[in-house]
């Protein structure tokens, strides 16, 4: 079993960092917020004093943080991660960030002679309690083989999908056809009623059609079709709109320096961010067809 640095014990952290003492490592971790230390404390979680000293002990080094600027800073510097760690340590940054912070970070960890991995998850909260996260991993083979056992104490599904920021490629492009295509599935039913078309019409005739996708199936936005979906429970996350924001701006950010043209991209992001600029960020993604049938106006 390794010893495993944690640092970022926050919604998903926190319940990442109890799944790795479940399955038997030794996990040292840090955080700002003495909630999130209480909380992690009380699920076998041994606290450092900061995040060089939880790294100076540890095989592997976990970050679970809100953005690419906290994860260079955790990173850099004489008081960061990487000059702490051990010689041969494997740093794993889990995530959401900026590709290019991505392999800023993974350069940084080169430069000492470190293994790294890119590792952002999907599966949100609710995965991260469970254990059953998606991990998309970046990195060299052999640093993905060393952080696999690790990783399955945390998740369900492990995938290594290339090299250093490849990881945070695939969830951004994902989350960008997760944040357009539940647009596209809110405005057909806001056409639907506007038609005289039932929920539940539309639902039977395009879920079995060309029209089916996983925001229609899986995560209806209307109440009724499918009953876990948030829209039964009046759009509380499941999957914020705020973090969509953040997912969809990330991707826009690098289809402007990858030169991508991503025009429904842009028009997604534009309306996740009206929809948080009334106030709805921390309303579940799918709410946006209410801001679309002019519910909050
Ligand atoms: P969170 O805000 O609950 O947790 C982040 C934690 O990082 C906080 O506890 C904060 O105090 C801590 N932190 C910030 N700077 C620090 C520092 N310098 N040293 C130590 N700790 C520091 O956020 P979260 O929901 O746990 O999300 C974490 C990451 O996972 C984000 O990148 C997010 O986009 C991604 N993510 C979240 C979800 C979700 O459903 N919440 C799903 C998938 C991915």
């Amino acid at each position: 079993m390794a010893v495993i640095g944690f640092i970022g014990l926050g919604n998903m952290g926190g319940p990442m960092a109890a799944n790795l003492v479940k399955a038997g490592h030794s996990v040292r971790g840090f955080d700002l917020v003495p909630a999130a230390i209480d909380a992690a404390r009380e699920a076998g979680v041994a606290i450092g004093a900061s995040p060089a000293d939880v790294a100076r002990e540890a095989d592997i080094v976990i970050t679970m943080l809100p953005s690419g600027k906290h994860v260079l800073g955790v990173y850099d510097g004489a008081e960061g991660i990487v000059a702490a760690a051990r010689p041969g340590a494997l740093l794993i940054d889990s995530s959401t960030i900026d590709v290019d912070s991505a392999r800023k970070a993974h350069a940084l960890a080169a430069a000492k002679g470190a293994a790294s991995l890119d590792a952002p998850v999907s599966g949100g909260v609710g995965g991260a309690a469970a254990g059953t996260l998606t991990f998309m991993a970046g990195g060299e083979a052999d640093a993905f083989e060393r952080a696999r056992p690790v990783l399955e104490a945390m998740g369900k599904k492990i995938v290594l999908c290339g090299g250093a920021g490849a990881g945070q490629a695939a969830k951004i492009c994902n989350n960008m056809i997760l944040g357009i295509s539940m647009i596209g599935v809110c405005e057909a039913f806001v056409l639907a009623e506007k038609l005289g078309l039932s929920h539940q019409s539309l639902f039977d005739v395009a879920s079995t059609a060309s029209g089916q996708c996983w925001s229609l199936t899986s995560y209806c936005p209307v109440p009724g079709p499918v009953p876990a979906s948030p829209a039964n429970r009046d759009y509380q996350p499941g999957f914020a709109a705020a973090l969509m924001l953040k997912d969809l701006k990330l991707a826009q950010e690098a289809s402007q320096s990858a030169g991508a043209p991503t025009p429904l991209g842009a028009a997604a992001t534009q309306l996740y961010a009206m929809m948080a600029a009334a106030g709805e960020g921390g309303a579940d993604f799918s709410g946006i067809i209410r801001m679309l049938r002019g519910d909050n106006a």
